[in-house]
Protein backbone atom coordinates (compact mmCIF):
# COMPACT_ATOMS: atom_id res chain seq x y z
CA UNK A 1 0.00 0.00 0.00
CA UNK A 2 1.06 3.43 -1.28
CA UNK A 3 1.33 5.77 1.87
CA UNK A 4 -1.03 8.43 0.39
CA UNK A 5 -3.36 5.57 0.54
CA UNK A 6 -2.37 4.46 4.11
CA UNK A 7 -3.03 8.28 4.93
CA UNK A 8 -6.59 8.45 3.66
CA UNK A 9 -7.88 5.33 5.22
CA UNK A 10 -6.93 5.94 8.41
CA UNK A 11 -8.36 9.33 8.23
CA UNK A 12 -11.77 8.17 7.05
CA UNK A 13 -11.67 5.46 9.12
CA UNK A 14 -11.25 8.15 12.54
CA UNK A 15 -13.68 10.20 10.88
CA UNK A 16 -16.41 7.50 10.75
CA UNK A 17 -15.77 6.23 14.12
CA UNK A 18 -17.06 10.05 14.83
CA UNK A 19 -13.37 10.99 16.50
CA UNK A 20 -11.29 14.56 16.17
CA UNK A 21 -7.80 14.68 16.47
CA UNK A 22 -5.83 18.13 16.07
CA UNK A 23 -3.31 16.06 14.04
CA UNK A 24 -2.97 12.41 12.63
CA UNK A 25 0.19 11.20 13.52
CA UNK A 26 0.65 9.19 10.23
CA UNK A 27 4.29 9.29 9.79
CA UNK A 28 4.77 7.41 13.16
CA UNK A 29 1.84 4.73 12.45
CA UNK A 30 3.17 4.06 9.12
CA UNK A 31 6.99 3.18 10.18
CA UNK A 32 5.01 1.46 12.98
CA UNK A 33 3.17 -0.66 10.22
CA UNK A 34 6.22 -1.58 8.03
CA UNK A 35 8.18 -2.74 11.35
CA UNK A 36 5.28 -5.02 12.78
CA UNK A 37 5.46 -6.58 8.91
CA UNK A 38 8.74 -6.87 8.35
CA UNK A 39 9.59 -8.07 12.00
CA UNK A 40 6.88 -10.36 11.77
CA UNK A 41 8.38 -12.02 8.51
CA UNK A 42 11.45 -13.12 11.22
CA UNK A 43 9.26 -14.12 13.87
CA UNK A 44 5.76 -14.46 15.43
CA UNK A 45 4.42 -11.13 16.31
CA UNK A 46 0.55 -11.18 15.29
CA UNK A 47 -1.59 -12.74 12.25
CA UNK A 48 -2.63 -9.60 11.31
CA UNK A 49 -0.04 -8.64 8.71
CA UNK A 50 -1.89 -6.83 5.82
CA UNK A 51 -2.01 -2.95 5.49
CA UNK A 52 -5.95 -3.02 5.58
CA UNK A 53 -6.58 -4.89 8.28
CA UNK A 54 -3.58 -3.31 10.80
CA UNK A 55 -5.40 -0.24 10.18
CA UNK A 56 -8.69 -1.73 10.78
CA UNK A 57 -8.13 -4.04 13.58
CA UNK A 58 -4.95 -2.71 15.27
CA UNK A 59 -4.89 0.90 14.78
CA UNK A 60 -8.53 1.85 14.87
CA UNK A 61 -9.93 -0.78 17.22
CA UNK A 62 -6.94 0.69 19.83
CA UNK A 63 -8.40 4.11 19.50
CA UNK A 64 -11.87 2.83 20.38
CA UNK A 65 -11.45 4.37 23.96
CA UNK A 66 -11.37 7.57 23.02
CA UNK A 67 -15.03 7.29 21.92
CA UNK A 68 -15.54 7.01 25.92
CA UNK A 69 -13.09 8.91 27.25
CA UNK A 70 -9.63 10.77 27.55
CA UNK A 71 -6.43 11.52 29.27
CA UNK A 72 -4.92 14.25 31.48
CA UNK A 73 -1.36 15.34 30.31
CA UNK A 74 0.17 13.33 33.15
CA UNK A 75 -2.09 10.11 33.58
CA UNK A 76 0.12 6.65 34.06
CA UNK A 77 -0.96 4.41 32.26
CA UNK A 78 -0.40 0.41 31.73
CA UNK A 79 -1.37 -1.77 29.23
CA UNK A 80 -1.23 -5.48 30.55
CA UNK A 81 -0.64 -8.26 27.75
CA UNK A 82 0.11 -5.84 24.90
CA UNK A 83 1.71 -7.83 22.27
CA UNK A 84 3.18 -6.17 19.79
CA UNK A 85 1.60 -2.60 21.30
CA UNK A 86 -1.85 -2.63 20.98
CA UNK A 87 -3.98 -0.96 22.52
CA UNK A 88 -0.86 1.25 24.59
CA UNK A 89 1.72 1.98 21.55
CA UNK A 90 -1.51 3.71 19.47
CA UNK A 91 -2.70 5.37 22.37
CA UNK A 92 0.46 6.63 23.34
CA UNK A 93 0.98 8.20 19.64
CA UNK A 94 -2.05 10.01 19.52
CA UNK A 95 -1.71 11.18 23.25
CA UNK A 96 1.85 11.58 23.96
CA UNK A 97 1.99 13.45 26.91
CA UNK A 98 0.63 10.06 28.94
CA UNK A 99 3.90 7.77 30.92
CA UNK A 100 3.34 4.33 29.54
CA UNK A 101 4.33 1.14 30.74
CA UNK A 102 4.00 -1.61 28.12
CA UNK A 103 4.02 -5.03 29.83
CA UNK A 104 4.18 -8.92 28.13
CA UNK A 105 5.36 -12.36 28.91
CA UNK A 106 6.64 -13.33 25.75
CA UNK A 107 9.99 -11.92 25.08
CA UNK A 108 10.24 -11.53 21.52
CA UNK A 109 7.35 -9.24 21.17
CA UNK A 110 8.82 -7.11 24.11
CA UNK A 111 12.09 -7.12 22.15
CA UNK A 112 9.78 -5.71 19.19
CA UNK A 113 8.47 -3.00 21.19
CA UNK A 114 11.88 -2.24 22.07
CA UNK A 115 12.95 -1.90 18.51
CA UNK A 116 9.49 -0.10 18.00
CA UNK A 117 10.61 2.57 20.69
CA UNK A 118 13.44 3.48 18.97
CA UNK A 119 12.14 3.89 15.83
CA UNK A 120 9.56 6.58 17.02
CA UNK A 121 11.70 8.00 19.12
CA UNK A 122 8.83 8.25 21.78
CA UNK A 123 9.50 9.46 25.39
CA UNK A 124 8.14 8.00 28.75
CA UNK A 125 7.41 4.65 27.52
CA UNK A 126 8.94 1.83 29.59
CA UNK A 127 8.67 -1.69 28.28
CA UNK A 128 8.62 -4.56 30.75
CA UNK A 129 8.94 -8.36 30.28
CA UNK A 130 6.94 -10.01 32.75
CA UNK A 131 3.92 -11.42 34.04
CA UNK A 132 0.61 -9.53 35.41
CA UNK A 133 1.01 -11.67 38.65
CA UNK A 134 4.76 -11.13 39.18
CA UNK A 135 4.93 -7.74 38.73
CA UNK A 136 1.59 -6.23 40.31
CA UNK A 137 3.31 -7.62 43.78
CA UNK A 138 5.87 -4.98 43.33
CA UNK A 139 5.25 -1.87 45.20
CA UNK A 140 6.35 0.72 42.29
CA UNK A 141 3.56 -0.46 40.42
CA UNK A 142 0.65 -2.12 42.41
CA UNK A 143 -2.29 0.58 42.49
CA UNK A 144 -0.06 3.03 41.11
CA UNK A 145 -1.63 3.84 37.53
CA UNK A 146 -4.45 6.19 36.79
CA UNK A 147 -5.15 3.68 33.71
CA UNK A 148 -4.73 0.07 32.70
CA UNK A 149 -5.74 -1.21 29.33
CA UNK A 150 -5.80 -5.22 28.11
CA UNK A 151 -7.02 -6.32 24.71
CA UNK A 152 -7.29 -10.29 23.38
CA UNK A 153 -5.57 -11.51 26.57
CA UNK A 154 -8.23 -13.87 28.38
CA UNK A 155 -11.85 -13.96 29.96
CA UNK A 156 -12.70 -11.28 32.35
CA UNK A 157 -12.57 -13.64 34.78
CA UNK A 158 -9.15 -14.37 34.57
CA UNK A 159 -8.02 -11.00 33.22
CA UNK A 160 -9.28 -9.10 36.25
CA UNK A 161 -6.35 -10.47 38.18
CA UNK A 162 -4.27 -9.62 35.78
CA UNK A 163 -5.11 -5.84 36.03
CA UNK A 164 -7.43 -4.51 38.62
CA UNK A 165 -4.27 -4.66 40.99
CA UNK A 166 -2.28 -1.96 38.66
CA UNK A 167 -4.65 0.31 39.05
CA UNK A 168 -4.99 2.88 42.13
CA UNK A 169 -8.07 3.18 44.38
CA UNK A 170 -10.41 5.54 41.74
CA UNK A 171 -8.50 4.69 38.69
CA UNK A 172 -9.88 2.73 35.73
CA UNK A 173 -9.08 -0.54 34.04
CA UNK A 174 -10.77 -0.42 30.38
CA UNK A 175 -10.75 -3.67 28.61
CA UNK A 176 -11.50 -4.28 25.14
CA UNK A 177 -13.40 -7.10 24.51
CA UNK A 178 -15.73 -9.05 21.27
CA UNK A 179 -18.99 -10.17 20.71
CA UNK A 180 -18.72 -12.49 23.96
CA UNK A 181 -18.67 -9.32 26.03
CA UNK A 182 -22.01 -9.75 27.54
CA UNK A 183 -21.38 -13.73 28.88
CA UNK A 184 -18.06 -12.70 30.48
CA UNK A 185 -19.23 -10.16 32.29
CA UNK A 186 -21.88 -12.61 33.84
CA UNK A 187 -18.97 -14.94 34.52
CA UNK A 188 -16.62 -12.39 36.00
CA UNK A 189 -18.28 -9.43 37.77
CA UNK A 190 -17.62 -11.15 40.97
CA UNK A 191 -14.15 -11.62 40.41
CA UNK A 192 -13.97 -7.75 39.81
CA UNK A 193 -15.47 -7.33 42.80
CA UNK A 194 -13.36 -9.54 44.89
CA UNK A 195 -10.70 -7.45 43.18
CA UNK A 196 -11.69 -4.47 44.54
CA UNK A 197 -13.48 -2.92 41.37
CA UNK A 198 -16.54 -2.05 40.07
CA UNK A 199 -18.18 -2.49 36.50
CA UNK A 200 -19.28 1.26 35.70
CA UNK A 201 -20.62 0.55 31.98
CA UNK A 202 -19.61 -1.38 29.26
CA UNK A 203 -19.36 0.89 26.12
CA UNK A 204 -20.23 -0.37 22.40
CA UNK A 205 -17.68 0.76 19.93
CA UNK A 206 -18.40 1.95 16.55
CA UNK A 207 -16.23 0.60 14.04
CA UNK A 208 -17.87 1.37 10.87
CA UNK A 209 -15.03 -0.62 8.86
CA UNK A 210 -14.89 -3.75 11.26
CA UNK A 211 -17.53 -6.61 10.73
CA UNK A 212 -17.74 -7.78 14.28
CA UNK A 213 -19.07 -6.64 17.66
CA UNK A 214 -16.92 -4.59 19.73
CA UNK A 215 -16.93 -3.91 23.37
CA UNK A 216 -14.83 -2.02 26.27
CA UNK A 217 -15.67 -2.89 29.57
CA UNK A 218 -15.23 0.24 32.05
CA UNK A 219 -14.12 -0.63 35.37
CA UNK A 220 -13.40 1.27 38.08
CA UNK A 221 -11.76 0.83 41.29
CA UNK A 222 -13.24 1.71 44.46
CA UNK A 223 -10.98 0.23 46.92
CA UNK A 224 -7.67 -1.51 47.17
CA UNK A 225 -7.18 -5.00 45.82
CA UNK A 226 -6.81 -7.58 48.90
CA UNK A 227 -3.15 -8.76 49.16
CA UNK A 228 -3.30 -11.52 48.07
CA UNK A 229 -4.39 -11.19 44.89
CA UNK A 230 -2.90 -11.55 42.39
CA UNK A 231 -2.06 -15.31 43.08
CA UNK A 232 0.93 -16.89 41.65
CA UNK A 233 1.63 -16.67 38.33
CA UNK A 234 -0.62 -19.27 36.22
CA UNK A 235 -2.95 -19.63 38.94
CA UNK A 236 -5.37 -17.18 38.12
CA UNK A 237 -5.77 -19.10 34.25
CA UNK A 238 -5.80 -22.38 36.29
CA UNK A 239 -8.61 -21.29 38.95
CA UNK A 240 -10.40 -18.24 37.98
CA UNK A 241 -12.09 -16.18 40.70
N1 LIG B 1 -2.95 -6.99 23.35
C1 LIG B 1 -2.35 -7.42 22.10
C2 LIG B 1 -3.35 -7.30 20.98
O1 LIG B 1 -4.53 -7.00 21.25
O2 LIG B 1 -2.99 -7.51 19.80
C3 LIG B 1 -1.80 -8.85 22.20
C4 LIG B 1 -2.83 -9.91 22.37
S1 LIG B 1 -2.12 -11.52 22.41
C5 LIG B 1 -3.43 -12.53 21.84
C6 LIG B 1 -2.06 -11.87 24.15
C7 LIG B 1 -0.77 -11.37 24.79
O3 LIG B 1 -0.91 -11.41 26.20
C8 LIG B 1 0.45 -12.19 24.43
O4 LIG B 1 1.45 -11.38 23.87
C9 LIG B 1 0.88 -12.82 25.76
O5 LIG B 1 2.29 -12.95 25.87
C10 LIG B 1 0.32 -11.82 26.76
N2 LIG B 1 0.01 -12.39 28.09
C11 LIG B 1 -0.84 -13.41 28.36
N3 LIG B 1 -0.90 -13.64 29.69
C12 LIG B 1 -0.08 -12.73 30.27
C13 LIG B 1 0.28 -12.44 31.64
N4 LIG B 1 -0.22 -13.16 32.63
N5 LIG B 1 1.15 -11.43 31.87
C14 LIG B 1 1.66 -10.71 30.84
N6 LIG B 1 1.36 -10.93 29.53
C15 LIG B 1 0.51 -11.92 29.26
Amino acid sequence: MKKSIFKEKMTKGITDMGLEFTNIPVDRLWVYTNLLISENKKYNLTAIVDYEEIINKHFLDSLGFFQLGSFRNEDYVIDVGTGPGFPGMVIKIFFPQISLVLLDANKKKVRFLQLLIEHLQVDNVEVIHGRAEDLADKSSYRERFDFVFSRAVAPLNILAEYTLPFARVKGQVQLYKGPDCQQEIEEGAGAVMTLGGIINNVKKIKIPSLTGERYIINIEKRKKTPVKYPRRAGIPKKRPL
